[in-house]
């Protein structure tokens, strides 16, 4: 016999049904969700008292945990958009304290003016997420073993970290470091790298997710005496309770392609006749020293740039190979006589820019400027062309005639105008009184 299909037996069956059934309104413009039915499978699946389960669903956004918000937020405004059913999954606080995995099932059912009335099924997804999360625990453990100099796991709760070193000729060792956190800075890693070091592997321990940092370490996998270049990758884990509760990795040497790729670059910013730097990375390097200015008033500096003199009429007379040792030797002197943070670069055919960092007065940079002068002056004493060689000099005082580097070289180079214009051979300090030379 057919059963007769009224109000009661539909009631019976969602009742029955394991898993929650639920019709919420949501407030288009607040998205408020106000819960107006839910069946007794809910509070099944709950397994608590009502009271607290009414309490989760009418403040629900307060349960879900705050990484889950933005699936949360999206799954709705999918709904609301009214496209056919929209499904997420989320975790939520239940009454007891512990994590659930939900999984929402959600359908637009009819709208009038902000009012949305949205019928849902709700699925407890605990157990199957659970499940998820430990396979791909395993495959990422297996997918890192399988060519990897060292893998590690950090164990978050109880912060001991095993690492596993695959030697090729000797058989894997486990060691074990605790407290691994504090210690970062005794693993041999290179100074500069431990805060990106210790970002990476806090924020894997913040958030699930995977990360990627090159670094330098003398003593973290078999200690050397010399620093060596590895890469570092992490996969944070998510454990039961839906936290991260293991952060684990590889770490490989890469320092063969490193130190490759580090030559390429300095080759590619390089000038090859004189080996100084060229015009754009200078001015780049020069522009980052400038920012500390910005920050340090006591610091004093100088720009300064040297062009050749009648440089075309020592390629004319003899020759352009002679030309190119000339540039060579200019190139040595700068190199060898300004160093540490000096910044020193050749930015055109026959043009030179030096950035002295920390001069303690302009005429400490006038009678620098002098001494190279005088080097480059000498330097091919004893051949023809000899006593041809000189420079002329322009230089602007930082931070006296500006902290810019665009207003430092228009300077520098009105200067250097001056001393072109007015002999060659010779230095000349940025002044205001140069501005009315020139107009
Ligand atoms: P000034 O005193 O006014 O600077 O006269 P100058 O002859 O030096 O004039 P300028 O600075 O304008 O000329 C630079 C010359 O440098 C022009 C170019 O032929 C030469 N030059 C540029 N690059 C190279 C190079 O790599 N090798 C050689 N040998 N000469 C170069
Ligand atoms: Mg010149």
């Amino acid at each position: 016999m057919k059963p007769e299909i009224d109000q009661n037996f539909i009631n019976s069956i969602v009742n029955n049904f394991i898993g929650g059934i639920c019709v919420f309104d949501i407030d288009s413009k607040t998205r408020e969700v106000t819960p107006l039915y839910k069946n007794d499978g809910l509070y099944r699946m709950f397994n608590g008292n009502k009271v607290d389960i009414d309490n989760i669903f009418k403040r629900i956004r307060i349960s879900i945990i705050p990484d889950d918000l933005p699936v949360f937020e999206q799954g709705l405004t999918d709904i609301l958009a009214d496209d056919g059913a929209a499904e997420f999954e989320f975790r939520i606080v239940s009454s007891d304290g512990s994590l659930m995995w939900l999984r929402f099932h959600g359908n637009l059912y009819s709208r009038e003016n902000d009012s949305n009335i949205v019928t849902a099924v709700i699925l407890d997804c605990t157990e199957q997420k659970t499940i998820e999360e430990e396979l791909k625990r395993q495959s990422d453990y297996m997918h890192l073993l399988m060519d990897t100099d060292i893998t590690f796991d950090f164990n978050c709760r109880t912060d001991v970290c095993i690492y596993r070193i695959t030697e090729t000729d000797a058989l894997a060792h486990d060691s074990v470091i605790k407290s691994y956190h504090e210690r970062i800075p005794d693993l041999g890693i290179f100074e500069e790298d431990i805060v990106s070091y210790t970002e990476m592997l806090e924020s894997a321990m913040a958030h699930a997710h995977r990360d990627k940092l090159e670094f330098r370490s003398k003593g973290l996998i078999n200690p050397t005496d010399e620093f060596r270049w590895y890469r570092a990758d992490v996969v944070s884990i998510l454990g039961k309770e839906g936290y991260v509760s293991h952060v684990i990795g590889h770490i490989v040497d890469i320092h063969e392609d490193k130190i490759k790729e580090i030559e390429l670059k300095l080759r590619a910013d390089h000038d090859g006749l004189t080996g100084l730097m060229n015009k754009q990375a200078t001015e780049t390097l020069i522009r980052t020293t400038l920012e500390q200015y910005e920050k340090d008033d006591t610091l004093t500096g100088a720009l300064m740039i040297l062009d050749t003199d009648k440089f075309k009429h020592i390629n004319d007379t003899y020759g352009h190979s002679t030309g190119d040792r000339v540039l060579a030797r200019i190139g040595d002197i700068i190199r060898n006589n300004f160093k540490g943070m000096d910044v020193t670069g050749r930015i055109g055919g026959d043009e030179f820019m030096i950035f002295m960092h920390n001069i303690r007065t302009p005429e400490d940079a006038a009678s620098l400027a002098a001494k190279v002068q005088n080097l480059i002056m000498h330097s091919f004493d004893g051949e023809d062309f000899g006593k041809e060689v000189s420079m002329s000099i322009g230089i602007a005082i930082v931070p006296r005639d500006g902290k810019d580097f665009s207003e430092l070289y228009k300077k520098a180079d009105k200067a250097l105008y001056f001393v072109k214009t007015h002999g060659r051979a010779g230095h000349k300090i940025y002044n205001k009184e140069l501005e009315q030379d020139q107009k």
